[in-house]
């Protein structure tokens, strides 16, 4: 540069140093917008359960997209047609038709959903009988605070599972209330199997349901539902604390 005179020298310095300084803050800035929690403390949730609870069945996204947000869940079909629970990306329906879980096609519609991918923070295991009542009072006296959204699985074998699922419903479409008095109920007994469900805080219900929502299938993948109740044998619950929380499709 000894062909530049002194001043040049400086001016070109000068802009080269705004410009490296300018990158640098683009850099900062892009990291800034980029730095999310990690996509597994994410639950995803279609719409809202007051929303489902007062009617609307109508399919709001397709399997195929819910489950880009997420491989563990629990939700609704279009017209109620029974109940969904997905374990390792996989998404089962079981109906009332006879309480078997069919693999979810990615076209059909979902009213009310949540998912998220599942990453195990804590780990309990029970080896005695608990009821559904006590094995949630469990639970709740291992979690870091009743505030939070926890995303549940719970694997091992039940002495009895207490399971429903809800019959297909035609516009106009009555209240969930109504539906449910009308499900269909199935008791079964020495089963081994996976619970998917949610905790979520007294704060939240009507966006989604205070407490726990649990759905189950049986290993063998020959039956399931909306858990009623339960007493356990031995199993293990692994608890995903959930740092965010999305919802769409709102009202
Ligand atoms: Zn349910």
């Amino acid at each position: 540069m000894s062909f530049m005179r002194g001043w040049t020298r400086v001016v070109v310095l000068v802009l080269v140093a705004v410009i490296a300084l300018a990158a640098v803050y683009e850099i900062y800035q892009f990291q800034l917008t980029t730095q999310v929690a990690p996509i597994g403390k994410t639950l995803f949730q279609v719409s809202t359960y007051a929303t489902m609870a007062a009617g609307d069945y109508y399919g709001k996204i397709t399997y195929g997209e819910l489950a880009k947000h997420g491989d563990f869940g629990i939700g609704a079909f279009e017209s109620m047609n029974g109940e969904m629970i997905a374990l390792d990306g996989n998404f089962y329906q079981i109906t009332t038709i006879n309480g078997v879980p069919q693999t979810v096609e990615t076209t059909q519609t979902t009213p009310f959903a949540m998912v998220t991918y599942f990453e195990t923070d804590q780990t309990l295991y029970v080896q005695e009988a608990m009821n559904y009542t006590e094995l949630k009072a469990f639970i709740d006296s291992n979690l870091p605070t009743l505030d939070g959204i926890y995303a549940i699985k719970i694997h091992g074998t039940f002495e009895t599972a207490k399971t429903r699922s809800v019959p297909i419903q035609t516009p106009p479409y009555p209240a969930l209330l109504e539906v449910v008095a009308n499900q269909t109920v199935f008791n079964l007994t020495n089963v081994e199997g996976t619970i998917a469900g949610y905790r979520c805080p007294t704060y939240m219900d009507g966006i989604n349901v205070a407490g726990y929502h649990c759905h189950f299938i049986t290993d063998d993948k020959t039956a399931g539902g909306h858990m009623l109740d339960l007493v356990t044998q031995n199993i293990t619950i692994e608890i995903d604390h959930i740092q965010q929380y999305q919802t769409q499709n709102l009202p």
